[in-house]
């Protein structure tokens, strides 16, 4: 009797299913279907999928601080100019620095560069880690990865 309920994920036959890295994913697939990919034991697997946690964590996002009202005020009275002043520095309406430093208006990120270039203040932030990630990252868009450059990365 064979106890795996389900199929083979490659023929559909039911067998008993051994996971396969098949052109980057891995698929539960009989024993005849093995031969189209790379055997791979549990722990490889875990590890495969590990990874893409860790490729999240390093995506770089940017915003505005939600400072920036005050930082901008700041700043231009630092430097002793009006609205008026800044606006013609930056080749924005008056207003629009009004709205910014009474903080009805958040900047858009070209607009906070000009700001941050002029006033010298820093209003993109970014949660870029401090530290770079240690481990072995794995592109997963490179089929040409293989089952052996894997086990080579992991014993580094
Ligand atoms: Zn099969």
């Amino acid at each position: 009797m064979i106890k795996n309920l389900k199929p083979c994920e490659m023929c559909g036959k039911h067998d008993s299913l051994t996971d396969t890295l098949v052109e980057g994913s891995v698929l539960s697939v009989c024993r005849k279907c093995t031969k189209f990919g790379t055997l791979i034991k549990k722990t490889d697997i875990i590890y495969l999928k590990k990874p893409k946690k860790e490729i999240k964590l390093e995506e770089v996002k940017e915003f505005i601080t939600p400072e920036y009202s005050k930082l901008i005020k700041d700043a231009r009275e630092r430097l002793k100019l009006n609205q008026e002043d800044l606006g013609k520095m930056i080749s924005e309406r008056e207003s629009i620095i009004r709205q910014l430093e009474q903080g009805h208006m958040k900047p858009t990120f070209s607009l906070a560069k000009k700001l941050e270039q002029y006033l010298k203040i820093r209003l993109i932030e970014s949660n870029e880690p401090k530290e770079k990630l240690k481990d072995v990252r794995i592109d997963f868009s490179n089929a040409a990865m293989t089952i052996g450059d894997l086990l080579k990365m992991r014993k580094k």
